[in-house]
């Protein structure tokens, strides 16, 4: 895949990475406005303190408004496997969709050819293993709903971004909602309030609550998003434990 031409158009809204060595998280959103001018706009105000590094436009023009090495501001409060600062770690990159806010719709094909290119050549430059693309619900499950159900995560997985759930027929059988939480925890989402583990968790008497349920829902949201909503389905189990698996 030929590296997509990218416009700049750079923003204040940056400063230095907080960890070292490259990034090795590539989470993607949507601008949940009502256009792409206004999304660049806002990204590009020093008001706004929100950016990202890349935004892809409806027809797939790519826009670079960050550059690679620098810390934008695109994750706000969120958690990945243990992690809290995750602008530090990452690349963002906004798809200009009105979001569930003002119309959500289908991401257009020349938007997602742009971001499956962008993202390979991405990956081609730093260490970002497949488990590690996320979307924004995924790191903020309980704040956040981008890119959302309607977002190609398995077409893009074809194109050989990110991860999908291969699951074997015993990967559905009979599950714990302990066993779902800890799977949950072990593949990265936050499971406890305040970013406590879940051994923490249930130590001091809690059990499957709110931060549990949205990790939950926002990986329904990703990886099988027919049983949204529906709690610990076989479906869910049996795509958690391959995905787990296979991010070992
Ligand atoms: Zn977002």
């Amino acid at each position: 895949m030929s590296i997509p031409p990218i416009i700049p158009h750079p923003s204040p809204n940056h400063g230095p990475r907080r960890v070292d060595g490259p990034p090795d998280m590539l989470v993607i959103h949507y601008t949940g406005m009502r256009d792409g001018p206004s999304a660049l706009a806002r990204m590009c105000d020093p008001e706004s303190q929100v950016s990202a590094h890349y935004m892809i436009e409806e027809d797939g023009r790519i826009f670079q408004l960050v550059p690679d090495d620098r810390r934008a501001w695109h994750a706000g409060t969120s958690f990945w496997a243990g992690e809290m600062d995750i602008n530090s770690r990452s690349i963002g990159i906004e798809l200009v969709n009105p979001g569930h806010e003002w119309g959500y719709q289908p991401f257009p094909e020349a938007q997602m050819r742009a971001l499956a290119a962008l993202s390979a050549h991405l990956l081609s430059l730093y260490p970002i293993p497949s488990h590690r693309v996320l979307g924004h619900s995924d790191i903020a499950p309980l704040r956040k709903q981008d890119p959302g159900e309607l977002f190609d995560w398995l077409g893009l997985a074809m194109a050989g971004v990110g991860l999908w759930p291969d699951p074997r027929p015993a990967d559905g059988m009979a599950w714990e909602m302990d066993e779902i939480a800890r799977l949950l925890e072990k593949f990265g989402y936050q499971v406890a309030p305040d970013g406590i583990s879940w051994d923490a968790h249930i130590a001091h008497g809690k059990t499957w609550d709110e931060s549990a349920e949205a990790a939950l829902f926002a990986f329904q949201r990703h990886w099988v998003p027919a049983s949204m909503g529906r709690g610990a389905d076989r479906d869910s189990v049996a795509a958690l434990r391959a995905l787990v698996r296979d991010s070992g």
